[in-house]
């Protein structure tokens, strides 16, 4: 593939923002994927010998807890080809619209769904034969359908959904993998007793993205809503940031990714997790570190480091967010699942180039994540180091916020 084209996929990826930083002036060791590979070549979960019991991934796993590790940032997808309910708005399927389809077949090859079998329970499949740590979970987000500020559902405007009840469904047939966190618009009529329902049916958070959905946070329309997830100590997983990798109501004009906005849950006593500390576009990570710093926040603001090493964003978040350890136990462990299976979208070797791996991690690191990007994703994140600091465990302890709101 060569560079241009190769620029104009990481623009449908979602990857925004190149074209601005000018050809010339690109850093090709950044960008361009390690041995030309593009596309997931989805090899066998079970690792090689080579790698198995490698110090690399042996060491990741020194003073963990694994039974305290769930990844609190995995997207549910598929096509809608069982009873699963899901949604996927056409444009995604027509081959016309050429950016969401080059995007949908992307997210499915990093899901390596088996063919021969419906794409909804291969991508769930898929996931199950992914381990990543003995005892540990993942959490499945649901996604809720856009709305407008009359509560009429805009399905147009919806990119894809994934029901509240299918993400139950796969919790309750196997704890052992999975949790799962709603998705309700607050905008719905009926917003009060489906957050009712998801608590009843083990929802572990409420999850939205609102430039995509159509939600302004701080718009007074949520305040019952935000009332009843206070009432049921539910927390609020929320995108926030500019959105680029997936289409929707409001995805041009990122105002309602403002991580401010989220003001409004907090003050109403709500737990909110800010998804990948905001760390997309301009200012935000700025003003997600204002509200990290007001006292008043501390136990009830928290951030994601889903996604944080993608080589659209700004490493200088990243390198906060590992350099400023006082925020550790503010901090939890997610992958953005399939997005590590995506391999244009992590650069190792950027990352090794930065110094925030070993050129003996890099090695190691390609091949693992060519079988299992969930250990991949864990074992890089567990690597990441900025002048002798990593990540302290905690971030990775994650299932005492999930279940208790408190960390330990
Ligand atoms: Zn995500």
């Amino acid at each position: 593939m060569k560079r241009r084209h190769f620029l104009s996929l990481l623009g449908i990826l979602g990857v925004g923002g190149i074209s601005t930083f000018g050809f010339q002036k690109l850093q090709k060791s950044k960008y361009w994927p390690n041995d030309n590979q593009f596309l997931n070549p989805c090899l066998d979960s079970k690792l090689p010998e080579s790698i198995e019991k490698h110090e690399v991934i042996l060491s990741a796993l020194e003073g963990i807890d694994t039974t305290h590790m769930w990844d609190g940032h995995v997207h549910l997808i598929g096509l809608g080809d069982t009873d699963s309910g899901i949604y996927v708005n056409p444009n995604y399927k027509d081959v016309f619209q050429l950016k969401s389809f080059i995007q949908l077949r992307f997210y499915l090859n990093a899901s390596c769904v088996e063919p021969g079998i419906a794409v909804d329970e291969a991508f769930v499949n898929r996931l199950k034969s992914l381990k990543w740590g003995r005892g540990s979970r993942m959490i499945l987000l649901a996604f809720d359908y856009s709305y407008d500020e009359q509560g009429q559902r805009l399905l147009d405007q919806t990119a894809f959904h994934t029901p509240n009840s299918y993400a139950a469904q796969i919790h309750k047939e196997s704890p052992e993998h999975f949790e799962w966190i709603a998705s309700i618009h607050p905008y719905r009529k009926d917003s009060i007793e489906a957050l009712q329902q998801a608590v009843f049916d083990g929802a572990l958070g409420i999850k939205w993205l609102p430039q995509a959905m159509n939600i302004n946070p701080d718009s007074a329309l949520c305040d019952p809503f935000y009332e009843a997830m206070a009432h049921w100590k539910i927390p609020l997983l929320c995108h926030c940031g500019d959105e680029s990798a997936v289409d929707g109501a409001n995805i041009e004009s990122h105002a309602y990714g403002n991580p401010l906005l989220v003001r409004r849950a907090l003050d109403h006593g709500v737990k909110v997790v800010i998804a990948h500390c905001a760390s997309l576009g301009k200012n935000n990570f700025e003003l997600f570190t204002q509200l990290m710093e007001e006292p008043r926040y501390e136990g009830l603001l928290f951030g994601d480091i889903s996604a944080m090493s993608l080589v659209n964003r700004d490493m200088s978040a990243l390198k906060t967010v590992i350099s400023r350890k006082e925020w550790h136990s503010r901090l939890l462990y997610g992958s953005d699942y399939p997005l590590p299976g995506i391999i244009p979208l992590i650069s190792l070797k950027y990352l090794q180039e930065q110094e925030f791996i070993t050129v003996e991690q890099l090695k190691v690191l390609a091949e693992l994540r060519l079988h299992n990007p969930l250990l991949f994703n864990f074992v890089l994140n567990r690597h990441l180091t900025v002048k002798n600091q990593k990540f302290s465990p905690i971030v990775f302890h994650t299932r005492s916020f999930w279940t208790l709101g408190t960390r330990s």
